[in-house]
């Protein structure tokens, strides 16, 4: 059985206050943690704050982004052993945004997935077609590249311990989801992608979300589907209520 896991992109909102006191209101809420996992991924500059306030609770922090190098002259930028000292657990990897406005590829994403798990951080891979691809009938194969690409030379072990985001990106942040349907059946390629290139127990393993517009009226619904194993939440992540209504649905 594969454990759901609900994650929160706060992407670049709140101020530091804000953020300390969703995640002190959210502690409070009754979430079993045998259930369901619980990720915050929050701006880099409260990373260190919301580990503090999250001690000892079901809540996960888990990054944005990082650097795929140790340390090194990279001004502005972030790596994973700074992640890991900090006691952040999860870092999402090659998202859209990143892809798009940060010149990621799937080459940099590649070495990120592997620096995260030196760096025993699990990290949260970001695939997605973009609406053109998708006219044009090639999500699957696009998908099944960028996925083939980030996990290239991993270990089987890692492999099963990613856990992938399937986030089309004509969906995100723009109230269109993918049809539950739709969206199982793109989970479902990724999964025999994996199948082909890792084998039986790493593609059975490996948790799949969904993202793009995730909210609590659409969650039960994607969730309840075969191959999705939670889901990569930006808007609906940001109000304790919202969040809270996703972490029950999952459980
Ligand atoms: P929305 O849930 O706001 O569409 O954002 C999705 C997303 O990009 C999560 O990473």
């Amino acid at each position: 059985m594969r454990k759901p896991v609900i994650a929160g992109n706060w992407k670049m909102y709140k101020t530091l206050a804000e953020a300390k006191d969703f995640v002190e209101q959210l502690k409070e809420k009754q979430v079993d943690s045998n259930k369901i996992e619980t990720v915050i991924c929050a701006p880099a500059l409260f990373l260190n704050s919301l580990v503090q306030v999250a001690k000892d609770s079901f809540i996960s922090i888990g990054a944005q982004t990082m650097h795929e190098e140790k340390e090194g002259a990279f001004t502005g930028e972030v790596s994973g052993n700074q992640l890991q000292d900090l006691g952040v657990q999860y870092v999402v990897i090659g998202h859209s945004e990143r892809r798009q406005y940060f010149n990621e590829t799937d080459e940099s994403v590649n070495k990120k997935v592997k620096a995260a798990f030196e760096n025993n951080l699990t990290p949260i891979i970001c695939v997605g077609e973009t609406l053109e691809q998708r006219e044009q009938n090639e999500t699957e194969s696009i998908v099944s590249t960028q996925v083939m690409a980030a996990l290239e030379g991993l270990s089987e072990e890692n492999v099963k311990n990613s856990i992938i985001a399937y986030e089309p990106i004509w969906a995100i942040g723009t109230g269109k989801t993918a049809t539950a349907d739709d969206a199982n059946d793109v989970c479902q390629a990724i999964r025999e992608t994996v199948l082909d290139g890792f084998g039986e127990e790493v593609s059975s393993s490996v948790r799949i979300q969904y993202g793009g517009s995730v909210k609590p009226e659409n969650i039960e619904e994607l969730l309840s589907k075969e191959h999705i194993d939670g889901a990569l939440v930006g808007g609906a992540s940001l109000q304790v209520d919202s969040f809270v209504k996703l972490l029950e649905a999952g459980q």
